[in-house]
């Protein structure tokens, strides 16, 4: 494994490694409700975590319940997310999207049909609707439903052009195909990959200045070859193998 290897063996090898460095996740551990996710990640769009759940907090004191927010005046749920970034225009596709989910269920607000149907089916409903793209979409059917798709936030977007898993200027629409397809259908798998690329992008490989000096992947990442050269042994020998909880917690 080196620097000129095919960006699927990174793919692969970046998981491995990144399995071994943070925490493994199962598929029991607890999760936001189907609607909270969907919603949370629309409001989370451009903001930080804390704006986000002030937002959802505050939208649900404000109105109720999802039928309330749906019935309030566009501009007082604007008020009440009005931490979010774009909150005149979140209001109204949150206002669309609960519309369609009403439509979908005969009037309720949940999302349980997306367990039933097949990933492309769930993924393009989710798509169809007005300010859910790739990311949202795999978000709730990979942690919700535990379909096998992979979510590219970001972070792990950054973190696969950086190491080379994919093109060095490929979308983050592009870079949710071509990791799918380097990655085995596998919901464990997926889930772990988008997590610890994710939690290393927040915590190591950060867009303004990444900490390589702690980074396990630098043996095969571009971005280190192009900046450092090649990784000695000395610097490899004393990279850490796993994360360390004095550097701080995890994010969510
Ligand atoms: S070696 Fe540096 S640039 Fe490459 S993945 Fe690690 S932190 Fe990011």
């Amino acid at each position: 494994m080196d620097y000129a290897s095919p960006p699927a063996e990174k793919t692969w090898q970046d998981h491995l490694i990144l399995n071994e460095f943070y925490p493994l996740l199962t598929l029991e551990q607890p999760r936001r409700t189907p609607m909270r996710e969907l919603i949370s990640t629309i409001l989370s769009h451009r903001t930080t975590h804390a704006d986000e759940e002030l937002a959802y907090d505050r939208m649900l004191e404000a109105f109720g319940d999802w039928a309330g927010v749906l019935a309030a005046a566009t501009s007082e749920l604007a008020h009440a997310i009005r931490t979010t970034r774009w909150p005149d225009t979140q209001a109204p596709r949150i206002q669309e999207v609960l519309r369609r989910i009403q439509t979908q269920t005969g009037g309720e607000f949940h999302l349980d049909f997306l367990a039933e149907w097949p990933v492309e089916q769930g993924m393009k409903w989710l798509t169809d609707m007005p300010g859910i793209g790739l990311k949202t979409a795999s978000l709730v059917l990979l942690f919700n439903f535990h379909k096998p798709v992979l979510p590219v936030d970001t972070h792990v977007h950054r973190i696969a052009q950086r190491v080379g898993m994919i093109g060095p200027k490929a979308s983050a629409d592009k870079a949710h195909q071509v990791l799918l397809e380097q990655l085995p259908k596998d919901v464990l798998v997926l889930l772990n990959f988008h997590k610890h690329n994710y939690w290393h992008g927040q915590r190591i490989c950060l867009f303004s200045k990444p900490d390589c000096s702690k980074c396990p992947l630098k043996g095969f990442c571009n971005y280190y070859l192009e900046h450092y050269g090649p990784a000695t042994p000395e610097a490899l020998a004393a990279t850490p193998k796993q994360w360390d909880k004095a550097w701080g917690a995890l994010p969510h």
